[in-house]
């Protein structure tokens, strides 16, 4: 028997809609590409979401017609993500920081019809554009005054084209499990693959991020939304920020620790989300200017951080200066990608502030919607002892089930599991703590050395900023940890300092062989430490502890 309840479309354009008719004043406030502020607001984003879709129809963009953005965290990216997705197109956030062969296959591999940009990257746009046969038009997301010394074939201004449509526009009703999105992984090995969201998965996405022990994001948060845009549907925050109307503020390129001060403080943000690069920028900038700042104008409570390790020293910074609670989460692009998020049980309440670090270090608990588990070689589930480590997988509503255009073949295995590349531990509460991504876990002789581990504590040397272990080939253990480091500007650190820094806080056999003294580290697109860069930089780097 069935039920006999409605049957309505989760679609994302509910989501405008509802932001519009009951938080329609609620503040959009964009830091946008030339350094001005720019106040909008739900109602306003709304409106002009609709000129947009308009705009698109009028040029003849059809449903399904994917449309691609190369653009920082500004008012104009987030009413593109209603206007396409609600028109039954398919919005395709491209990360700008790609190399430009990167960006020019993930454009043509996606066949995008149309190309907006914000002109900080109309040079990258001209470059790649030769390479575009398929694209019809290049919309710069400015005025047409901010156009000047662009070149580009069928160039359109953003602001004219909204000038010209109407703002009233019926939300087509469609199929709920229409493409609504479409994100890339950066792919370290192997081209980029296009993983597809819909407007279910990214509906009920977002109703996890508004639940309490989901990101817990409501009506009276104000939200800086650090994230970019091209980056995972910004972690579900623009969905979700309009499903609760939350204040959004969007930073627009200005990521610089003193940038993201001023906005935590004159926008009185008590929400932030972004990885672990940004935060280290932060503190940097506060702790150079410790004497002058007054910490107190900040209202932070909460921080999310994912996209690699927060480290211990971080969780502690964020308590200890800021009074603010890092909430550790994990998840990747093929998981939309909330999938483990650290909010604590009742159980913990009134922790020891150490014991809880302790937990905060760990990645969190599965929400409900995701299910994962740890397996061994043999493919047979792991105990939850919070030791025993193996190949994470992950299922749910909101997991892909297979890459754009089929790239990878057949992705899932026989019980319908995503494979994530990770390796983690599982404990009795669920709690997540990932090791390390698979391949850059460091086997030495029949063990594995957790690179995350060391990492994590090599930065919480006073003087170091940044950290990164990779293996090293070693003719007895067949690799051993090097440690590579980037000290704070005006410090040095020397290798037997860090290594009697860090002794007594791991496991003996697992202290790095040895140290270098480097004067930055390669990130990917996505802000993570390229290890894959350095892994052939340091491929011959002859470790002291080697006997051959
Ligand atoms: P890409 O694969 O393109 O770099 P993703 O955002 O999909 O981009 O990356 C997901 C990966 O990032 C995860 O598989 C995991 O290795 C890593 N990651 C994400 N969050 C965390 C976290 N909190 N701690 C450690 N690693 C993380």
């Amino acid at each position: 028997m069935l039920g006999m309840m409605q049957q309505r479309p989760l679609l994302l354009s509910g989501l405008i809609e509802h932001a519009a008719a009951y938080h329609g004043d609620r503040e959009i406030v964009s830091n946008m590409v030339d350094g001005s502020m720019h106040r909008s607001n739900w109602r306003t984003v709304c409106s002009r979401a609709k000129q947009l879709a308009n705009a698109l129809q009028t040029l003849g963009v059809q449903p399904g017609e994917r449309v691609a953005t190369l653009a920082w965290n500004t008012h104009r990216h987030l009413e593109m993500y209603f206007a396409v997705s609600g028109m039954g197109s398919v919005l395709h956030t491209v990360n700008p920081r790609l190399f430009p062969e990167q960006v020019s296959y993930i454009i043509n591999h996606a066949e995008d019809g149309y190309v907006f940009f914000d002109t900080s990257f109309a040079s990258l746009v001209q470059a790649v554009a030769p390479q575009l046969p398929r694209v019809k038009g290049f919309v710069a997301m400015c005025t047409r005054a901010q156009m000047q010394g662009i070149d580009l074939p069928n160039l359109l201004c953003y602001e004219e084209l909204l000038a010209a449509a109407s703002p009233t526009y019926q939300w087509p009703t469609f199929d709920e499990n229409t493409a609504s999105s479409l994100c890339y992984t950066s792919g370290t090995t192997g081209n980029p693959k296009g993983v597809l969201y819909s407007h279910r998965s990214t509906m009920l996405h977002s109703w996890t991020a508004c639940s309490a022990d989901g990101l817990g994001l409501s009506a009276r948060d104000s939200v800086l939304l650090v994230v970019p845009l091209f980056h995972v549907n910004a972690w579900g925050v623009p969905y979700a920020g309009a499903m609760c109307g939350a204040k959004l503020v969007l930073p627009g390129p200005g990521l610089a620790g003193e940038n993201i001060y001023r906005l935590l403080r004159e926008e009185r943000c008590n929400f932030s989300l972004g990885v672990p690069t940004v935060w280290l920028g932060l503190f940097d900038y506060i702790e150079r200017n410790q004497a002058t700042l007054d910490l107190s104008e900040l209202v932070l409570k909460r921080v999310v951080v994912g996209g690699s390790a927060a480290p211990r020293a971080m969780i502690e910074k964020f308590e200890s200066l800021l009074g603010a609670y890092l909430i550790h989460a994990w998840g990747m692009s093929e998981t939309s990608p909330l999938a483990s998020i650290g909010n604590l049980l009742d159980k913990h309440q009134g922790l020891p502030l150490e014991q809880r670090f302790d937990l905060q270090v760990k990645q969190g608990r599965a929400i409900f919607g995701v299910e994962i588990e740890i397996f061994g070689d043999d493919g047979a589930p792991l105990p939850h002892d919070g030791k025993a480590f193996g190949d994470l997988k992950a299922r749910g509503p909101w997991v892909a089930a297979g890459y754009y255009r089929g790239e990878g073949g057949e992705v899932l295995d026989a019980d319908g599991w995503f494979p994530t590349g990770d390796v983690a531990t599982l404990d009795a509460d669920g709690f997540v703590q990932i090791t390390d991504r698979s391949k850059d876990v460091i086997k030495s002789g029949g063990e594995w050395i957790s690179s995350i581990d060391l990492e994590n504590i090599a930065v919480g040397h006073p003087a170091v900023q940044e950290a990164a272990v990779i293996g090293v080939a070693h003719s007895k253990w067949q690799e051993r940890p090097l440690l590579l480091v980037h000290a704070k500007e005006g410090q040095t650190v020397t290798r037997e300092d860090m290594l009697a820094f860090m002794e007594g806080k791991v496991a003996k056999w697992c202290l790095p062989d040895d140290v270098v003294c480097v004067d930055s580290l390669p990130h990917t697109a996505t802000g993570k430490l390229q290890k894959l860069k350095l892994r052939e930089q340091f491929r011959t780097h002859r470790l002291p502890t080697d006997p051959a």
